[in-house]
């Protein structure tokens, strides 16, 4: 989607250290971390959020899961554990409008979240 910063890092207009690609998925680093691991994963169809997640279609929404997991195993978050979050809307902080996972490990996370 024209506009879109995660459709540019898709296509390459914009850089980042890529993690991991496939047809339908990218994993990238986040530019600003928030724990010593920060990745983001994203469909590479736009959809604005998880609350549009039906636009996907089942396999690419299962791929993504997927590659979260698989990616996570990959460093070797799984053991000591990681936390998966996706912010949707304002209130919880959704700063880009294309469904992004953040996978954030090498800490220790509080819980309720703030
Ligand atoms: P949100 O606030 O929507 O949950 O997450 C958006 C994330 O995108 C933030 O953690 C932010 O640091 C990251 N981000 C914003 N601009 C860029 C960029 O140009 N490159 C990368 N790699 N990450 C970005
Ligand atoms: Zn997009």
């Amino acid at each position: 989607m024209k506009d879109c910063l995660f459709c540019k890092i898709i296509n390459k207009e914009i850089k980042s250290e890529i993690i991991y690609e496939s047809d339908n998925v990218l994993v990238f680093k986040d530019i600003n971390p928030h724990a010593p691991v920060h990745l983001l994963a994203v469909p590479k169809k736009h959809i604005n959020s998880i609350a549009e997640i039906d636009k996907l279609d089942s396999k690419q929404a299962l791929e993504l899961l997927s590659v979260i997991a698989k990616t996570a195993k990959d460093i070797g978050l799984d053991k000591s554990g990681f936390r998966v979050v996706t912010n949707t809307g304002s209130s919880a902080g959704q700063s880009v409008n294309h469904l992004h996972f953040h996978i954030l490990g090498k800490r220790n996370f509080k819980w309720p979240p703030g």
